[in-house]
């Protein structure tokens, strides 16, 4: 990792008896896009809203460049903040919202007048300085939006749900708009967002919450593919859950439905008899038979949803369902619900959850 920026220790808060933050630690570094992501209240605000200086923590601290900015006021910190509401103000054009913080901050005229020629040409947007909000997207809005708070040169990004007003096609080409401005001003970013798509696809780490605390941390790629919890698994996306009971631990022996399975790595400490929950994406699971997998179990067709060049089936296998993507080769018809269907995959696949 670069050299860390910004480092979190024991951070929690509570408003009054409620904890709604518990024990986050995680360093972050120079440069580094880092996503919060988690449901509906489980205080990824809250943590960010005690990065900017907003809220006061009740344990642990704050450090950037080894500096502890715990008790510092949101002024000191030099930090740039977006929200997800654009927040531009309405009576004031596009020039003047951009250069608001430099006025603000006592910018000299000239030098504030060529910062927003710079914020504009960034974000595309050269030619709309005397536009009004108003006469702007919601793009456009929230591009102005991220500009504005560029503009001052903050050593730090803070991202709050900024793309949840916006709708899905201009919400895609802003994460990637979003994300180039991040790497070519290499500004360390924490983004919050409760879209697990957007967490994978812009972050270099993400950081899954529930519940107040950081459940997960680790590259897209891992929370993708090795969940360590059930939570996660879930959360993030259309991960398969499915449980079983230790039949066999000595030899790694799990039943499974009316079918058993046999984890290669065995199973260290767990006793037959054992609940256990296992995983399985989406894309490791074949319908009917293939060369290679190992792992098979049957049921009965559930859904059958055609998405164009996949299409996504529900396998029902006893009390447990299954998602699965088959590619549409256009020659072969489609699964009927109702059919009686044998799903494959290799039993290397499968991922023990805690
Ligand atoms: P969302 O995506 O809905 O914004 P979140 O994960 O960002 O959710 P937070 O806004 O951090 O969640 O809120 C976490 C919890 O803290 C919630 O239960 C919320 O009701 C509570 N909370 C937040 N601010 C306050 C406050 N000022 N006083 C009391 N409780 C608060």
């Amino acid at each position: 990792m670069e050299k860390t920026f910004l480092q979190l220790e024991g951070l929690g808060k509570a408003f009054g008896k409620n904890t709604v933050v518990d024990d986050v630690n995680l360093s972050i570094g120079q440069g580094e896009f880092v996503s919060f992501l988690g449901p509906s209240g489980c205080g990824k605000t809250t943590v960010l809203r005690m990065i900017a200086g907003f809220e006061t923590p009740t344990t642990g601290r704050i450090v950037v460049n080894g500096r502890d900015v715990t008790s510092l006021r949101p002024n000191q910190r030099k930090i740039g903040m977006v929200f997800q509401a654009y927040a531009l103000f309405p009576n004031m054009s596009v020039a003047a919202n951009i250069g608001f913080g430099l006025r603000v901050g006592g910018v000299a005229k000239d030098e504030a007048r060529e910062r927003i020629g710079e914020m504009l040409t960034l974000i595309g947007l050269s030619g709309f300085e005397k536009r009004y909000p108003y006469q702007l997207s919601g793009g456009q809005q929230q591009r102005v939006a991220l500009a504005r708070a560029l503009a001052a040169r903050p050593a730090m990004l803070l991202l709050d749900e900024p793309l949840s007003a916006l709708d899905a096609k201009i919400r895609l080409s802003l994460r990637e708009e979003i994300r180039a401005i991040q790497k070519k001003l290499d500004i360390t970013t924490i983004f919050v967002t409760h879209d697990q798509e957007e967490a994978l696809s812009m972050s270099d780490r993400v950081v899954v919450m529930r519940d107040g605390h950081a459940e997960q941390i680790g590259t897209p790629f891992e929370i993708y593919n090795r969940p360590a919890t059930r939570f996660v698994a879930n959360f993030v996306g259309t991960l398969n859950v499915l449980e079983g009971t230790v039949s066999d631990a000595a030899t790694g022996k799990v039943r499974l439905g009316a079918g058993e399975v046999v984890l290669k790595d065995g199973l260290d400490g767990a006793r037959n008899g054992d609940a256990l929950a296992l995983a399985l994406r989406p894309e490791a699971i074949a319908l009917g038979p293939r060369v290679g997998n190992d792992g098979r179990l049957t049921g009965e067709i559930m859904d059958v949803h055609f998405l164009g060049s996949v299409i996504r089936v529900r396998v029902g296998l006893g009390k447990e369902v299954v998602s699965l993507d088959t590619f549409n080769n256009s020659t072969t018809p489609p699964p009927k619900v109702g059919d009686k269907a044998e799903i494959s995959f290799s039993c290397a696949d499968l991922l023990v959850l805690n």
